[in-house]
């Protein structure tokens, strides 16, 4: 069987542009409104050789009532499946509470994870990725999905983690 790797993360990092730019087309729906990925989705990927399944996730919004918790089991229950975790977060926005309510579910399930901190659109933005150490995750990755930067660094590393 394939490996599994899901793609968690609150919503509006840039989960669904990841997902695209992995697959190299536009499969997954981006939206600059918060929560639009209600479900998993899965998708055939490859990298370097490897074939494996890519999860995207609705957000996460751990404290909210109704259909943001259902969104937020999705994204538990994806990493449940999983063999690996891509963590996407906003390096323009920086570390919060949610992404740290995350964390803690993150180190529950025990996957490998692989910080991916988004929106680190320059090189001379890159140090922001480094307050993301202190999640006790490893190295955090800067990326930006949307132009492709760092993403093969990425995946290098998540992948093999699979
Ligand atoms: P999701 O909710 O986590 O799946 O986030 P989306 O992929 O739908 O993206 C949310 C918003 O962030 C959209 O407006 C994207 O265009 C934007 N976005 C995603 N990746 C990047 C990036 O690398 N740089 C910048 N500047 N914006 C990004
Ligand atoms: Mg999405």
């Amino acid at each position: 069987a394939v490996g599994v790797l899901a793609v968690v993360g609150r919503p509006n990092v840039g989960k669904s542009t990841l997902v695209n730019r992995i697959l190299g087309r536009r499969a997954a729906v981006v939206e600059d409104t918060p929560g639009v990925t209600r479900d998993r989705v899965s998708y055939d990927a490859e990298w370097a050789g490897t074939d494996f399944k890519l999860v995207d996730t609705g957000g996460w919004e751990a404290d909210v009532e109704g259909i943001d918790s259902a969104i937020a089991s999705q994204a538990q229950i994806a990493v449940e499946l999983a063999d690996a975790v891509i963590f996407v977060v906003d390096g323009q926005t920086g570390l919060t509470q949610t992404d740290e309510r995350i964390v803690r579910m993150l180190r529950s399930a025990g996957k490998p994870v692989t910080v991916a901190v988004n929106k680190i659109d320059d090189q001379i933005s890159e140090y922001m990725a480094a307050e993301f150490w202190k999640l006790g995750l490893g190295e955090p990755y800067p990326i930006s999905a949307m132009h492709g930067r760092g993403v093969g660094d990425l995946l290098d590393q998540a992948v093999n983690e699979m």
